[in-house]
Parts: structure tokens; C-alpha cells; sequence
């Protein structure tokens, strides 16, 4: 979509460009920068008995804007602050909101950076369940290895890793799940630049454009820079 080199570094923080991934677990593709460190932790819940399970990692600007945009025209649920179905606001900047409740902006969700991942214990985790990715889960089957993660970060023996999802940040609610390799997103994000977002929404068929564009230096200091810890 852009006529840039691909390898430039200065596209990661977008979910644009060429990352360098590797497939950590089936599916699921992290920044080679931090697959030792991210296998380091895997081993150290192993020998706890628990079973670090990627449910999502890096994600394209192209696949955010996917989930986006489905969400806008009404095929995939929107879900209210509550988690019910809820109606789709017909005036755009209502949508653009009821959407920033469960999704990232494409352009500005974390996973574009390719060092965050949700992650849940495979080992807690019932035959055939579906995760959900959900605080009742945290608290619930999974509040063990939450637990055993909290311990770590608070002893610096987490290999880098953090949860970014905390509450009193921003308008982001907390995601227990969702933890980052901080030394390495801190790296990637320095080239992140509000005005580079704004030129690729005007470039990009996004829903709600014209609200997102609108609000965006507002919706920078709520959903967007109070994460880059
Ligand atoms: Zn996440």
C-alpha cells in the first residue's frame, strides 16, 4: 500500500513492512529478537508445572483492519464495555468508540510490534475448551500461572517480559494476558509517529475514517501513547 522499502524499520510499529518473525508455537509468529527470552519463560513454567500457550502474537495492520472494519459493517459482534451484544451506533463516532472497547486502532494495536503475546496455561486449560481471553479466566482457571507470571515481572526475572494492559493507564481495559517484551517494543515504537498513522488512514479503506481522523490526536493520549511503557 505504500511505495516504501519493505524492509524499513520505520513501518514495524504499524504492522507494516517486513518484520523478522519466527513461529513460535504453531500459528503464531513473534520478533526473532525475542524468542530466546520468550523461550526462557516457556522453560521456567514448564518446571512449575505450567504450559505457556500463545492464543494470539503478532498481527498485520492488514489482519487489525480486517477485524476493524468487520466490526464496523456489523460481520463480526460488537460487544459493549460489559461484554453483552450490543446495537451498532449508526452515528460514526459512537461506532469508532464502541469498537475502541474491544479492538485496537489498526495502525496502533501492540501486536503489530510483534514482541507482545496473550498467553494463557495450556496446562489449566480443559479438553476442548475455548479461551476466551477474558479477566474471569485470569481469575479463574488461569490465576495460578498469573500469579506465577506477577511473581516473576515483580522479581525482574521475567526475561523482559511485563503486562501493558494494567489499570490507570489509559482507556485500554486491563488484559491480564497480554504481556510484552518491553526492552524490545520500547526499541520498536521509537519509530512510531502520529503523522505517519494519520497518512496511512488516508491511504487505507477504513471504517470510520473520517471520526478516527478527526479524533486522533485525543485518541493518541487515550488508547494509544499511555501504553508505550
Ligand atoms: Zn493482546
Amino acid at each position: 500500500m505504500m511505495n516504501v522499502s519493505m524492509s524499513d524499520v520505520s513501518l514495524l510499529p504499524y504492522g507494516l513492512g517486513s518484520p523478522d518473525l519466527v513461529e513460535f508455537q504453531p500459528g503464531y509468529f513473534v520478533d526473532r529478537e525475542i524468542a530466546g527470552d520468550l523461550q526462557s519463560l516457556s522453560s521456567a513454567a514448564d518446571a512449575c508445572g505450567f504450559q505457556l500457550r500463545v492464543e494470539s502474537a503478532y498481527r498485520s495492520f492488514e489482519k487489525q483492519l480486517s477485524i476493524w472494519n468487520r466490526k464496523a459493517r456489523g460481520e463480526l459482534p460488537l460487544l459493549s464495555a460489559a461484554g453483552m451484544p450490543m446495537e451498532r451506533p449508526t452515528d460514526e463516532e459512537e461506532l469508532m468508540y464502541a469498537i475502541l472497547t474491544w479492538s485496537a486502532l489498526p495502525g496502533a494495536s501492540r501486536h503489530h510490534l510483534g514482541t507482545d503475546i496473550d498467553v494463557v496455561d495450556g496446562a489449566a486449560c480443559p479438553e476442548g475448551y475455548e479461551v476466551q481471553l477474558t479477566p474471569a479466566e485470569c481469575e479463574g482457571m488461569f490465576a495460578k500461572f498469573h500469579a506465577f507470571l506477577t511473581e516473576r515481572m515483580d522479581a525482574g526475572k521475567s526475561f523482559g517480559f511485563n503486562r501493558v494492559f494494567v489499570p490507570g493507564r489509559g482507556k485500554i481495559r486491563p488484559e491480564g494476558w497480554h504481556i510484552a517484551h518491553l526492552p524490545t517494543s520500547r526499541k520498536r515504537l521509537e519509530h512510531f509517529s502520529l503523522d505517519v498513522l494519520r497518512g496511512i488512514y488516508e491511504r487505507s479503506d477504513m471504517e470510520c475514517k473520517q471520526a478516527v481522523l478527526a479524533n486522533l490526536p485525543k485518541l493518541a493520549e487515550e488508547y494509544i501513547y499511555p501504553y508505550f511503557v
